[in-house]
């Protein structure tokens, strides 16, 4: 048989035999990319959060409890990194599978400042929710995702499993590419300023030192001591590597930046994609983009 017509052949057999495709509500831009990546055409998944909004702050809209309640399975990046989402699965009165893609991943600790609006502003231990800006993470993130649609969706998954794969063999290179690339900053450059402390697993498997103002929090505030430490670091250590990040506030890392008289580099997307139609609209270009501003600032 000749290719194509394999190809008419096995769509006609599959829309025979598939119904419905598979209704996901994934919690970060991030899940909701590798769901698309691995799921294909056999899925329908809504993201609740769009691009360049904040996961740690994000504040469900009604629409959410619809959309939660079609659900037949949902998958959160977890870690706490959607605090939300239990009240807004409660209201939703959704009782399906929820699936941590970050189930597999060795946490790493990060210190967590307690919300402006309770008193104290005292300093607890929290899980790093920001995993995947390790590929590391993200291969384990996409192999769980692989496992939890093929649960869910059976007749889907050697499908799953194929396009998992895939997707998979693509993430090994561009880790390999973005290890290459980062390899051209010598070792003591390595070290990097941005808005909120977002980046210890990429710190940890690429080798940076990371330092940053603001906790996982969108609106907290440093101290003015904080931002005294970060001048004083950027300036003893000759740092080069200073980002704003993506749908963040700016105002901090341009005044730390300003008072050390170093410039900011590109702008980094460090808690989920950018815009559909940019390159950084996916969870592999968003992780590209943030490689190349990173090695543009610092080699
Ligand atoms: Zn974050």
């Amino acid at each position: 048989m000749r290719p194509y017509l394999l190809c008419v052949f096995l769509l006609l057999v599959r829309s025979g035999w598939t119904a419905e495709p598979l209704r996901v509500v994934t919690g970060t831009t991030v899940v909701q990319d590798l769901v698309l990546q691995i799921g294909g055409d056999r899925v329908r998944s809504t993201c609740l959060l769009q691009p360049g909004g904040d996961p740690h702050g994000y504040q469900p809209v009604p629409e959410d409890v619809k959309r939660l309640a079609k659900a037949q399975l949902v998958v959160i990046n977890g870690l706490g990194f959607e605090g939300w989402f239990e009240g807004l699965a409660k209201e939703a009165g959704y009782r399906g599978t929820v699936v941590v893609a970050s189930a597999t991943v060795e946490p790493l600790a990060m210190e967590e400042s307690d919300h402006p609006a309770h008193p104290g502003h005292e300093h607890h231990t929290a899980q790093d929710p920001h995993a995947y800006n390790s590929l590391q993470g993200g291969m384990r993130y996409a192999e769980v995702i692989i496992d939890a649609l093929a649960k869910a969706d059976p007749a889907g998954a050697a499908e799953y499993r194929t396009r998992g794969k895939t997707y998979l063999g693509e993430l090994r290179q561009l880790d390999a590419w973005a290890k290459k690339a980062i390899a051209a900053i010598p070792a003591g450059q390595r070290k990097i300023v941005t808005h909120h402390d977002a980046l210890a697993y990429f710190a940890r498997d690429y080798g940076f030192e990371i330092k940053a103002p603001g906790t996982a929090l969108e609106d907290s505030q440093p101290s003015a001591k904080d931002i005294a430490d970060l001048v004083t670091f950027i300036r003893a250590q000759g740092v080069k590597g200073v980002f704003l990040e993506f749908a963040k506030n700016d105002k901090i890392i341009s005044q730390v930046a300003d008072e050390a008289q170093v410039k900011i580099g590109a702008g980094l997307y460090l808690d989920g994609t950018g815009a559909p139609g940019t390159p950084a609209a996916t969870y592999a270009g968003m992780f590209r983009v943030n490689v190349e501003a990173i090695v543009a600032a610092l080699k």
